[in-house]
């Protein structure tokens, strides 16, 4: 998916212009994504105390509704937005996937949290996913341990302005609208010492460590 915004067939200088004589200019692909990005619907989960935050931010004094997110589904048929908001076990990330498999395209993924990005404090430990983008792809992540209710927010406005710069057409569509791309992501197994696959390759390579002689 590309992040950069979809080109206008105006200028900002020309919309302004019309603007000022009472005349609103825009297109199918603004109108269609300017709907998209005030309806994304959050799958009710959480898996530690980054959730907690999360909950926060959908009660009155942060107000989630304010984006058109407040209605958290039960169901992952129903959502589009999976916030992995704690600590992804090994034994819960072929959950995780699950999950995600059963959301309907066009769907999006918030890493919420050290853990979630990275296994966070946890990371040495031999039980903990050392990031949820190693079996799902993320697009936004968010820092902290955890990030506090504005931060999701902030985390959800850049999800926003990155659905308003799809394309619904062409090489910049995103996935859901493309042939190219596949749909569902490996669902890994809990084998005697590890997960199989220890992670997707199409999705994650390690970083290239360059260490000096
Ligand atoms: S990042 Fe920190 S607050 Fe969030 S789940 Fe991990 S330990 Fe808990």
């Amino acid at each position: 998916m590309s992040d950069a915004p979809a080109p206008s067939p105006i200028s900002d200088a020309e919309r302004d212009e019309l603007r000022r004589h009472g005349i609103l200019l825009t297109s199918v692909q603004e109108i269609y994504n300017w709907g998209r990005s005030h309806s994304v619907w959050p799958l009710q989960f959480g898996l530690a105390c980054c959730a907690i935050e999360m909950i926060a931010a959908s009660m009155a004094r942060f107000d989630l509704a304010r984006f058109g997110s407040e209605v958290f589904r039960p169901s992952p048929r129903q959502a589009d937005l999976l916030i992995v908001s704690g600590t992804v076990t090994k034994k819960m990330a072929p959950q995780v996937v699950r999950l995600w498999n059963q959301m309907p395209e066009p769907k999006y993924c918030i890493a919420m949290g050290a853990c979630a990005i990275s296994g966070g404090p946890f990371k040495q430990g031999y039980n903990v996913l050392k990031g949820i983008d190693r079996f799902i792809p993320v697009d936004v992540y968010i820092p902290g341990c955890p990030p506090r209710p504005e931060a999701l927010l902030h985390g959800l406005m850049q999800l926003q302005e990155k659905i308003r710069g799809q394309a619904i057409a062409g090489p910049d569509a995103p996935p859901h609208l493309r042939d190219d791309v596949r749909g569902d992501c490996t669902v890994p197994a809990f084998g005697p010492h590890d997960l199989i696959p220890p992670k997707d390759p199409s999705l994650w390579h390690p970083p290239v460590i360059v260490r000096p002689d």
